[in-house]
């Protein structure tokens, strides 16, 4: 018999890939299928970021690059911290991977021990329990709540701490809720995590820039500098610029751990791609305004999703001020029957049917830790949005 890890036991697939999976099979058989199911920005990459690319490409920047990143990415980073965030983060303070998600990986892989607690927010990005998972971490969930806006309450995360505790992860803007937590929420959780010296904190910032009706995302490590020594504040070029394909992500952290996830980066990728590496800095560098226009796109579309969601009785729907999701719920619909007789015991279920039955791929909250509820991304066309939102307007009018 082929044998695996035990390490890979008892890991779930994402929903996120099976849905995309039935998605396939039915575009297979010949049915239209839209999705609203990928968190990947529908815009292109800017033209100067490919640009930039292509010069450091035939300029010969074509080497294995450093394993914590090359020298002009890494002060491109450290300005846009400092900028952007308020935090003064020197060079071996700094480490560039392949996407947030290997910052993510770096980070466990370097600190947890089998049985060590990582607090997670729910709902989450799926990968946060999956990747403590394969390192022998024991996600812990802190549930946001829809009546608290998806915020994290600092009271149900000290609940959620033990002796045992050694990550905290933080997400906001969130994704799958665009829930953006207020300086007033970060500073409570700051005074929860001071009672807890030995733990981590995870600061997943990668959505910071899209956040809409001023609202505005808050650092952490800026907000509670008495904490940055023992934060690891993430970001990334993936969403903000379009560029999930080039897969760069960076952190800034205490120097101790970001020489531990160097060591890890460096026995499992080296260093990331130089080429990507030009376009990144080149992005960090560049004009803000592609940013604020793409951010201005979404929070229109999410506008128009949320209000058309709002209309469907049996949905509720929150209104995110950052991300680019819809997290609508979907209670009201449970224990009902589908036009084509399917019965709706469960998220899960309901996406399963709206795919089968009017094509649009959509994932259930399951997936991401807080049920019922679907996401969808609002990173596609306004024409694709309005026929999924009509889709689900006559989907949920049909139950019966
Ligand atoms: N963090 C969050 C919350 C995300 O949603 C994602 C991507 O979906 C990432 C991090 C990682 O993105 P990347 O690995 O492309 O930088």
């Amino acid at each position: 018999a082929r044998s695996f890890a035990h390490r890979l036991a008892g890991l779930p697939a994402p929903a996120t890939i099976e849905m995309a999976r039935r998605a396939r099979m039915l575009r297979a058989e010949g049915k239209p299928v839209i999705s609203l199911a990928l968190g990947e920005p529908d815009f292109p990459t800017p033209a100067a970021v490919i640009e930039a690319a292509n010069q450091a490409a035939l300029a010969g920047q074509t080497k294995y690059p450093p394993v914590d990143g090359t020298p002009a990415l890494k002060e491109a980073v450290a300005r846009k911290l400092l900028r952007d965030n308020a935090l003064t983060y020197t060079s071996d303070e700094i480490m560039v991977s392949n996407g947030g998600k290997q910052v993510i990986f770096n980070a466990f892989m370097a600190t947890l021990n089998e049985g060590d607690e990582v607090v997670v927010p729910t709902p989450y990005w799926v990968s946060y329990p999956l990747i403590a998972r394969m390192f022998g971490g024991v996600p812990v969930y802190a549930p946001c709540r829809e009546e608290d806006g998806f915020r994290l309450n600092a009271q149900v995360l000290a609940q959620a701490i033990t002796p045992r505790t050694r990550w905290v992860v933080l997400n906001f803007p969130n994704n799958p809720t665009g829930a953006v937590c207020s300086k007033a929420d970060i500073e409570a959780v700051a005074e929860v995590l001071r009672q807890h010296p030995d733990v981590w904190i995870l600061s997943d910032e990668i959505y910071e820039h899209l956040v809409f009706d001023g609202a505005q995302a808050f650092s952490i490590a800026a907000v509670a500098s008495d904490l940055k020594e023992r934060t690891i504040t993430l970001n990334g070029v993936s969403k903000a610029y379009a560029m999930t394909g080039w897969r760069v992500g960076f952190a800034g952290g205490p120097k101790d751990l970001i020489a531990a996830m160097r060591g890890v980066q460096g026995n499992a990728t080296s260093g990331v791609c130089s080429i990507a590496q030009a376009a990144a800095a080149a992005a960090l560098d560049g004009p803000t305004d592609l940013v604020r226009d793409m951010a201005q796109t979404y929070s229109r579309r999410r506008k128009m999703v949320v209000e058309a969601l709002r209309a469907i009785p049996g949905l509720t729907c929150a209104m995110p001020e950052g991300a680019f999701y819809a997290y609508p719920g979907i209670a009201g619909c449970l224990g009902r029957t589908t036009a084509g007789g399917a019965r709706i015991e469960s998220d899960h279920d309901f996406a399963v049917a709206f795919l089968e039955e009017e094509g649009v791929a959509t994932v259930p909250g399951s997936a991401f830790g807080l049920s019922p509820y679907l996401r969808l991304s609002c990173a596609t066309s306004d024409a694709v949005l309005q026929q999924a939102c009509a889709s689900l307007a006559r989907f949920v009018q049909n139950l019966r």
